[in-house]
């Protein structure tokens, strides 16, 4: 299906925090388009590779490539940003005073100066861009709701369309339904779903049954352990992989 080409392109990444190594020789590909799960046991290093990704931590050694070309490696984290890299923290962080429409408008206006005046003036083009947001996020009801009234998860879907404004090719999502009720669990994979094809998606998350609704029958799982890639392949194919299980179950 993905044979667009490589959105994200990671080989051999070493990281080591003074001589511990939190990754030890990962590699993994997303396609682009393609919506891929990343799970594993805590400390298995999903914080660390997401961290190499958006320039927040530099890698000791290996390959980072977005796109066919792009060396993130050499580039900070302002310029891997401006290159098409949105990545959604576990904690929403959104303007509480503003209303939902208006934290969408500072987010499509995009510039320094437009985040201080209340109402950033947009285009017509920008106008129907906020609609189109305010739906695939699930918040058109709540368009005039001020932000810091709004559920855990619906402040979660907020931040999602203020990274969506910016149109990202990547998108990295941490935890993204933590603390959700099952019902937003259940409409955040639906919106997930959503984006796979316009955007690369990859999802860090522990909740397995959020992970197998967005994986369904086809799509590619990556479970880490130890800074590596452990095992790699569709829900079925990993959560039947011994080496799995024993690193979920066996200790
Ligand atoms: P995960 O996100 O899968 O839980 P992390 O990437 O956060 O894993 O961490 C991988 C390992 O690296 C863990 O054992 C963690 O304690 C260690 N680690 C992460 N960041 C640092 C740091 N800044 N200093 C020292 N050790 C760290």
């Amino acid at each position: 299906v993905f044979n667009q080409g490589v959105a994200l392109y990671v080989e051999d990444l070493k990281v080591a925090f003074d001589g511990f190594q939190a990754l030890g020789g990962l590699s993994f590909t997303v396609g682009v388009g393609e919506l891929r799960c990343v799970i594993g046991p805590n400390g298995a290093g999903k914080t660390t590779t997401m961290d190499c990704i958006t320039g927040k931590t530099r890698p000791d050694s290996g390959r980072i490539y977005f796109g066919s070309n792009l060396d993130l490696r050499t580039m900070n984290e302002q310029q891997i940003a401006r290159a098409g890299i949105g990545r959604k923290f576990q904690k929403p962080t959104v303007f509480e005073a503003l209303t939902v429409a208006e934290n969408l408008e500072l987010a499509l206006a995009g510039d320094r100066r437009a985040r201080f005046a209340m109402r950033a003036k947009l285009s017509g083009e920008q106008r129907d861009r906020l609609g189109e947001l305010l739906k695939t996020v699930h918040l058109a009801d709540e368009r005039e709701r001020v932000a810091g009234l709004l559920s855990h998860g619906q402040k979660q879907w907020l931040e999602i369309g203020m990274l969506l404004a910016q149109d990202p090719k990547l998108l990295l999502l941490d935890e993204p339904v933590a603390g959700m009720t099952d019902e937003e669990t259940e409409r955040t994979a639906e919106l997930f779903l959503s984006l796979e094809g316009q955007h690369s998606l990859v999802v860090v998350e522990h909740d397995m049954n959020f992970v197998a609704a967005l994986a369904g029958a086809h799509r590619t799982v990556t479970v880490l352990h130890e800074g590596k890639t452990l095992a790699e392949g569709t829900m079925a194919t990993v959560q039947s992989d011994e080496k799995v299980i024993e690193v979920y179950l066996g200790r």
